[in-house]
């Protein structure tokens, strides 16, 4: 029997609609618990935050995982914590969380668009609506009030409640579980902008697109967006075991990037022994070079077409092939650097050929109501690998940490009680 007035709820104990109650259990960082998710990361009682003016309150059903738990709970490579106290916030602690599915709690004084008991997803961004540069039209993703939610901002979904900005909030795809429905919009949006945002190159019927990771969230969400579109996926793997998952959702073949050994920095440019290897590889056979890689797209292909557009994440191990093997005009599109931040490239190649190198990060409202509209209409998949018990999400965010995690998205489970709920209107 459900305590229509309790302080606290327990977890997977839903509150009555409407009625919030002051605490609530979250999984919460602290900068004394800095280091890897199984030390940073614990359940403490805190209190419930109130939403603003054109803001909400959720309950969160399920949660996303992702690397923000990850980054913020090392305290690098940014302190998110230290940074929002030297802006004043006053709160010395850090709920992460950037995907959410979730019901509406209670609603800002200035909030049209949602009602109490409206069911979700969210999605990742947050800016300042009152921005000069938003309100003249800019790409809010570039406004200097921008943020992400659940990592450069507080209060995200590893909590019983959150709050968000209202146009944050999108339908929830009634066939998906609370869980699935949790896993696509952070990695999905990310995508969806890399392929379609940046309009010179965005991407055409019939172009090559080279997806790292394509096992990954990033990649997945990638690899079927491009096949929405008409495009050609070639998705980069590093275990076999994911080349069916990846061929599934639409690529056209995968690479294994382990029979390469050409990654990291370039070598010195007067080191021709070094440059010969990097294009060729120590091994012909066994362990190409660039070279080899790009022959490796081309098989897949069928044709000698370099891809128009390279989904770039892995950064410093990758961006000299990705700007090698990018076509003529095309694009090298870089959301992240997961295995370092200082890449070369030889740009010889970049300005000859007229290649673009285009950050994206995150995505504006437009990405992602055109990235949900997909799910809505079942021309997306969440590609949810695993879902995991509220206790458990440490354990999530180190598999994640140590690439051991399964192909596709991880959810855990927050507001709802075990798998399989949440599905209907
Ligand atoms: P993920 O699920 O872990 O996928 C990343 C994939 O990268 C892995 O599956 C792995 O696949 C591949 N990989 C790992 N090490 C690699 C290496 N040395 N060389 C080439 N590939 C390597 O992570 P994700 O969710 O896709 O996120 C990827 C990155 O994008 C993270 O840094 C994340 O923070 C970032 N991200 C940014 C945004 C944004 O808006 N800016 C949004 C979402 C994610 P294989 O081992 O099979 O190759």
């Amino acid at each position: 029997m459900i305590d229509i007035a309790a302080n606290l709820y327990e977890i997977g104990e839903m509150p009555p609609l409407a009625h919030v109650p002051p605490k609530m259990y979250a999984w919460v960082i602290r900068p004394e618990r800095y280091g890897e998710p199984l030390d940073s990361f614990k359940v403490e009682v805190v209190d419930v935050p109130e939403p603003g003016d054109d803001e909400a309150l959720v309950y969160v059903m399920a949660a996303g995982v992702n690397y923000n738990g990850l980054w913020a709970g090392r305290g690098k490579p940014v302190d998110v914590i230290a940074q929002r106290r030297k802006n004043g916030d006053q709160n010395s602690f850090q709920i992460c969380g950037t995907d959410a599915s979730a019901i509406v709690y209670k609603v800002g004084r200035k909030v049209s668009n949602l009602k109490v008991g409206d069911r979700l997803v969210v999605y990742g961004s947050q800016w300042d609506a009152d921005c000069p540069h938003v309100l003249e039209g800019g790409d809010p993703v570039q406004s200097r009030t921008y943020k992400v939610w659940g990592y450069e901002t507080n209060w995200g979904s590893f909590a019983q409640f959150s709050v968000v900005q209202a146009h944050q909030c999108l339908p929830k795809p009634a066939h998906l579980t609370w869980e699935e429905a949790a896993a696509y919009m952070a990695s999905g949006v990310c995508a969806y902008r890399m392929l379609h945002h940046w309009s010179e190159n965005a991407v055409r019927p019939d172009d090559v697109v080279l997806i790292w990771g394509g096992g990954g969230g990033v990649g997945c969400m990638a690899i079927q967006i491009a096949k929405e579109a008409g495009a050609i996926p070639v998705a980069v793997i590093s275990d076999d075991r994911k080349i069916e998952f990846c061929l599934k959702l639409g690529a056209a073949g995968c690479i294994n990037r382990t029979h390469f050994d050409h990654w990291g920095k370039l070598p010195p440019i007067d080191d021709r022994e070094a440059n010969d290897l990097w294009l060729r590889g120590s091994n012909r056979e066994s362990k190409a070079g660039a070279l080899g890689f790009r022959r490796a797209i081309w098989k897949i292909v069928g044709d000698r077409r370099n891809p128009q557009i390279v989904i770039e994440h892995p950064g410093e191990d990758t961006l000299p092939t990705s700007m090698f093997v990018c076509a003529t005009g095309g694009m090298v599109v870089i959301c992240a650097g997961t295995t370092g931040y200082r890449a070369t490239t030889d740009l010889r190649y970049v300005w000859m050929q007229q290649k673009r190198l285009q950050g994206s990060h995150a995505a504006d409202d437009i990405d992602a109501a055109n990235c949900n509209a997909l799910a809505l209409s079942k021309r997306l998949d969440p590609c949810l690998s695993r879902t995991f018990t509220w206790d458990d999400l440490p354990q999530a965010h180190q598999l994640m940490a140590d690439n051991h995690h399964p192909p596709g998205n991880m959810s855990v489970l927050v507001g709802s009680p075990r798998p399989g709920l949440g599905l209907g209107e």
